[in-house]
């Protein structure tokens, strides 16, 4: 398998894909994304690159067995996330069952990140399925956490993640191409190709656009700098690229975030 040049030692990655990538905003799966999904972390296993898979979704897959809410607490989006959770972790097995490979769930907070204890507990619990060649799913623990449901859209906790596995790469797949200097629908927004730590950022609109999911721009470019500065290589690309996850690995598509590292992982 080819990389494009940036991600040439490619080893170890973590792709993060948001609720609006995977489901419809009916709680429906959207099925050719995940069964792309699927064949893209098949393929990368098999050339030998180790994938952790954070994955939303679990809030948009409960929704529809709770009574609507309009306005949804903190609680409301916990119990549909404990209802939705089971539900995509077996459309995960089901899928990857289908292509040879086994998957296995994975559900830390941010306070997991700071406790030593936690953090090496993770770490060696996903460097034993690695091993394996099980493709670990990550998503935060709703049920006793709330910070990705009401901001991130897990964009912080891939982050985290990809730093405390020491991985050479962070993909985070969207809606969008990847980074504007506008909002994408104005059509004076310019691509942003490039983007690290020295740039600066502050004077671009980063709005919600999403309709599905929590998050937007913000807490991707955020999540990608966050990164960067442990020597990761981030790239922010689009759901409708084919194929959506080996595209933008191969090919200069999406958004890249150079590394500078200036951080050591404990
Ligand atoms: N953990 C949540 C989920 O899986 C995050 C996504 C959100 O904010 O909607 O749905």
């Amino acid at each position: 398998m080819l990389f494009r040049n940036e991600l040439k030692f490619l080893k170890r990655l973590v792709v993060k894909v948001g609720s609006n990538v995977i489901t419809n905003t009916d709680g429906s799966y959207d099925l050719p994304k995940l069964e792309g999904l699927v064949k893209d972390i098949y393929e990368l296993r098999s050339a030998g690159v180790e994938v952790l898979l954070v994955s939303s979704g679990a809030v948009n897959v409960g929704r529809p067995f709770l009574r609507q809410n309009p306005k949804e607490s903190i609680e409301y989006r916990q119990a549909a996330s404990s209802i939705g959770q089971p539900k995509l972790m077996q459309k995960y097995c089901e899928l990857f069952h289908a292509s040879g490979i086994s998957c296995s769930q994975v559900l830390l907070t941010h306070d997991d990140f700071k406790s030593s204890t936690r953090r090496v507990n993770a770490i060696n619990t996903i460097e034993v399925l690695f091993d394996n060649n099980i493709v670990p799913i990550l998503n935060e623990n709703d049920t006793v956490s709330y910070e990705e449901i009401a901001l991130g859209d897990n964009d912080q906790l891939a982050s985290k993640a990809a730093i405390m596995l020491k991985a050479q790469a962070l993909l985070i797949i969207t809606s969008t191409d990847g980074l504007y200097d506008k909002h994408p629908g104005n059509p004076e927004a310019k691509f942003i190709k490039e983007g690290s730590l020295g740039h600066n950022l502050s004077s671009f609109e980063m709005d919600q656009i999403d309709p599905v999911g929590t998050g937007g721009m913000q807490s991707k470019v955020e999540a990608m700098l966050e990164a960067t500065r442990y020597g990761i290589t981030g790239i922010i690309s689009s759901k409708d690229l084919v194929p959506m996850i080996l595209t933008p690995l191969s090919e200069e598509r999406g958004t890249l975030f150079t590394p500078s590292k200036t951080e050591v992982p404990s």
